[in-house]
């Protein structure tokens, strides 16, 4: 038996420890009421071990100190990182998450740094330039010294679409091979027939974005169809960030090294601005806003614009092996063990540059603590669930979500016997709240015991606020969802105990502007990991009752990943 502390109790230590406010801001409402643990499988949730709130911010502390120089993949920061966090899957008493007997999982990336260089369009006698990073960001992710499109034809192909489910197909049968395709970025905004004003919740999930809209998508659609270049044009509200974070990839960027050195891809892939987008159509007798609005539409027809695109990019080249860091516990039926619920978190954030060490104390060191911590908890358990548990720390989740990929690619552990994904990634830093923001909610039967959860805790969930922003394609979660595999994106509430209701959003939208991805994302002297607390307990008590479930969860019907998980199941892979 283990003696526990009430999370009120050590809710205070923390504060005393000179934090924040006194114990007189008590919270409004009361904690669940602290258990001993049970060996019942299906154990309520203030019956599992606690998660160490103070582990959780030294944690936080260490990985987003100066010393582990913002923790980039293939740098002094990474070395410390991985030891540090495979230190800790060991003293948590976890087992070796690799089958090799290993804590990490080797991930080979190639990082290419593109040389600055400019764009030109040509048109007849006409020639428009675009200036590298002022009007355009592109870049060659084909592992080769150079790669270039030389007069390739341009055509305006509206959303860039192909989804069949919606009866939807931008390129209409044309061979766009070799050709550069401009695109406008997210989901085609079609009206809903009943209500014009507002978007049609049917096709395209409405207001919500859809992987269609994603720039991710974009790419990977320009490059089935053999396009030689492909630009988005930047617009701020579907893109969901200005164009100075686009600007942010000027750098070195990194990707999995794919057989083909990443041949299938196209040559140019890059973002140019809207100014530029409107000039260029301009200049072949076009006007932006009127293709914009036939490109949201069924009859939407692609565009040649009679102007050919010219780009060289020299790329310097580095190839590093990353790492992901696992560690399990084994679970105790011998007829489900081979069966794995995955937590994840990502390790790396974006080191540091003129502007200094980017700390990603948030972002995603916070996560990683409670990874650690659930994974402790989860070790405290009188009896080891059913199933057995991988804690999995990811590389490169800034680079676009690559170490994530490369295990749902790569799998340690059969992704047909992986029941679930629990990410963590955006945890509360401000205190207890009664919600929980689920992003992509209603996505499948881990949102129900996500709920019941909840409901224990006597808080409610809510959906993600901003649906039209993507969240639940943009951590690394989505990699098991596209391979199929029933993944949960929780995310901080904004109903916090004891504040006015706008204390959240007002909260959220500060760290949106000021810390998130900048320098300053460090461990403030406002944190309050009271909340993260709850959230993470949450989490394990998901975590641990899928894994002694009867029942695996599946994919809501409708949902875009169900037929991918059905066909894996039977197949037995
Ligand atoms: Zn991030």
């Amino acid at each position: 038996m283990i003696t526990k502390v009430p999370l009120r109790l050590s809710f205070c230590i923390f504060l005393l420890a000179g934090l924040a406010a006194g114990c007189s801001s008590e919270p409004k409402t009361a904690a669940p009421p602290r258990m001993a643990p049970s060996t019942s499988q299906h154990a309520a949730i203030g019956q599992l071990p606690q998660v160490d709130i103070d582990a959780m911010r030294v944690h936080t502390k260490v990985l987003s100190s100066d010393e582990y120089e913002g923790r980039a993949p293939g740098t002094k920061g990474e070395e410390l990182t991985i030891a540090y966090l495979s230190d800790q899957f060991r003293k948590a008493g976890l087992k070796p998450g690799n089958t090799d007997g290993s804590y990490t999982q080797k991930v080979p990336l190639v990082g290419i740094t593109p040389a600055p260089a400019p764009l030109t369009f040509r048109r007849g006698e006409q020639t428009l330039t675009l200036k590298w990073k002022d009007d355009v960001v592109a870049w060659s992710k084909h592992v080769a010294p150079s790669a270039s499109i030389e007069n390739s034809d341009v055509v305006f192909v509206g959303y860039g679409v192909v989804a069949p489910e919606f009866n939807w197909d931008d390129y209409k049968g044309l061979d766009v091979k070799g050709k550069t395709l401009v695109m406008l970025v997210n989901d085609p905004p079609v009206p809903d027939p009943a209500n014009p004003a507002e978007l049609d919740p049917k096709t395209f999930g409405g207001k919500a974005m859809t992987y269609y809209g994603r720039w991710t998508y974009k790419y990977e659609i320009g490059a089935q169809k053999g396009a030689a270049g492909v630009l988005l044009v930047h617009e701020t509200g579907p893109a969901g960030y200005g164009f100075n974070v686009v600007q942010g990839k000027t750098g070195e960027q990194f990707d999995l090294v794919t057989p083909d050195k990443n041949m299938g891809r196209a040559a140019i892939e890059g973002w140019i601005t809207l100014d530029q987008a409107k000039k260029l159509l301009q200049a072949s007798g076009q006007d932006f806003d009127a293709l914009k609005a036939r490109a949201a539409t069924r009859e939407f027809t692609p565009v040649a614009i009679g102007a050919r695109a010219s780009m060289t990019i020299n790329n310097t080249l580095r190839t590093i092996d990353s790492r992901n860091v696992l560690g399990r516990v084994e679970g105790s039926d011998p007829k489900v063990k081979d069966e794995y619920v995955v937590y994840t978190a990502h390790w790396d954030h974006f080191g540091k540059n003129a502007d200094g060490i980017f700390h990603g104390a948030e972002d995603d060191a916070l996560g990683c603590a409670a990874l650690i911590e659930v994974a402790r908890a989860f070790t405290k358990l009188p009896a080891a669930p059913r199933r057995s548990i991988l804690f999995l720390a990811v590389t490169a989740e800034e680079q676009g979500l690559l170490g994530s990929e490369y295990y749902s690619v790569t799998p340690i552990y059969p992704l047909a016997k992986t029941v679930a994904n629990i990410n963590i990634d955006g945890v509360n830093q401000w205190g207890r709240t009664k919600d929980l923001t689920v992003v992509g909610m209603g996505a499948s039967d881990l949102d129900d015991y996500l709920k019941a959860a909840a409901d224990e805790q006597g808080r409610v969930l809510r959906p993600d606020p901003e649906p039209e922003k993507g969240f639940y394609y943009r951590s690394d979660h989505f990699n098991f969802a596209k391979q199929g595999v029933p993944a949960l994106d929780p995310d901080a509430g904004i109903d916090f105990v004891g504040k006015d209701p706008a204390y959240g959003k007002s909260k959220r939208d500060e760290y949106t502007e000021k810390d998130y991805h900048a320098p300053s994302d460090e461990v403030k002297p406002d944190w309050d990991l009271s909340g993260a607390v709850e959230d993470a307990e949450l989490l394990m008590t998901v975590g641990y009752r899928v894994a002694n479930a009867d029942k695996l969860p599946e994919w809501k019907p409708g949902n875009e990943f169900k037929a991918k998980r059905d066909a894996m199941l039977k197949g037995g892979k």
